[in-house]
């Protein structure tokens, strides 16, 4: 694309969902956004791949009913026709046997007769707590401090540890009680939803309403009087681009690197950005698996090796994506992920 020095008002670096968000907002208000995006597709990892009829969703699969500008970015891009009920519930394997969670079911958890009744007061004060807190950024306390102090450490250990192990990256224990009650409050109060044709649908129509440099990789942003300067390769070879202003959309330890301006105690503080690694496999079936659950995860007394020690964890997730040709009847993709936090 032939796009040259100084047009834009605003380069959004990154074409994932957060940079082509940010564009259209920005193009709603009267601006000329420029999107450089390092890959050849836009979403990064909102993104699906189409194999023989299958959609397969390689990161997001769910959104959250609590997601209210991701509901109305879809609905401003005209893909509210493609929303439906993201069914979801989760089976907790231990040595006790298999209990169930279903999304939106806040009761499953209280009703639950699989545990002792401490665990379901402390349930009871853990729903008390999400009404309370589930919006308020409080931390100062990690999650299993927290269910240790209203008494919940077996419902933290049997249901929160090996469920939300994988979603919060490897280190539910460590992770602020914030993070565990806004996942919770989405997962088991709110429900989710996501898009009958893939979640790619989102960043490919936001894409077409901005102007959008695919295989542009930067390399370099300096800020020089009322101008930053974009250093950027786009399919290997080196382009300047200018604009008034920058917005980041890119992983934050990425960041330092690329802007070398920025204050030391900024680049330090991202720098120290961590991701999980995560390995997805998906096995696309011709029709829904028979089991009773969407997702399972399993405690260490069933699988040796999985739990609080290792950094190993298996959940097994069909995603109700039903698929336009190629099968007579709804077809499931079956994604087994296996997610390994180093
Ligand atoms: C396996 C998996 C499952 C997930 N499931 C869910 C889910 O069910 N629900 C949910 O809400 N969230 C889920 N997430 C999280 C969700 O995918 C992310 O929070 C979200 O997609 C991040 O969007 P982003 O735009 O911030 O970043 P990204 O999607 O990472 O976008 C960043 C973009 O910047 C580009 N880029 C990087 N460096 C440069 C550069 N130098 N120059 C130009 N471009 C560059 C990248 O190529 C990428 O396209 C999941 C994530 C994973 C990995």
């Amino acid at each position: 694309m032939a796009i040259h020095s100084g047009d834009a008002d605003v380069i959004v670096i990154g074409g994932g969902i957060a940079g082509l968000g940010a564009a259209i907002r920005l193009k709603d208000r009267g601006f000329e956004p420029l999107v450089l995006e390092a890959e050849s597709r836009v979403g990064g990892r909102m993104t699906t791949d189409r194999v023989n009829g299958f959609v397969v969703d390689r990161g997001v699969t769910l959104f959250g009913n609590a997601f209210g500008s991701m509901r109305a970015l879809v609905k401003r891009l005209g893909l509210s026709p493609l929303v439906c009920k993201g069914k979801f519930s989760v089976g907790i394997q231990d040595a006790a046997g298999c209990r169930g969670y279903r999304s939106g079911r806040f009761d499953d958890l209280l009703l639950d007769h699989g545990i002792s009744w401490r665990a379901r007061l402390a349930s009871i004060r853990f729903g008390f707590d999400l009404l309370r807190y589930h919006r308020a950024l409080v931390h100062g306390e990690d999650a299993q401090t927290y269910f240790k102090r209203i008494r919940g450490e077996e419902v933290f250990e049997r249901i929160f540890r090996p469920g939300l192990n994988g979603p919060v990256g490897g280190a539910v224990e460590t992770s602020s009680r914030v993070i565990l009650m806004q996942v919770l409050w989405n997962l088991l109060v709110r429900g989710q939803w996501n898009l009958t044709d893939g979640v790619d649908r989102i960043p490919e129509a936001a894409a077409a309403q901005v102007r959008v440099v695919t295989a542009a990789r930067v390399r370099h942003v300096e800020q020089s009087g009322e101008s930053v300067q974009v250093e950027t390769e786009v399919d290997g070879k080196a382009q300047r681009f200018t604009a008034r202003r920058i917005i980041l959309a890119i992983p934050g330890q990425l960041v330092p690197a690329l802007c070398p301006q920025l204050p030391a105690e900024t680049r330090e503080l991202l720098a120290r950005t961590q991701y999980s690694r995560i390995v997805n496999a998906a096995v696309a079936l011709s029709k829904p698996p028979n089991v009773p659950y969407a997702g399972y995860a399993f405690t260490s007394d069933v699988i040796p090796g999985l739990g609080r020690k290792s950094r190993w964890s298996i959940s097994a997730r069909p995603i109700d994506v039903p698929t336009a040709r190629a099968w007579p009847e709804f077809s499931f993709g079956t994604r087994l992920g296996c997610a390994a936090w180093m």
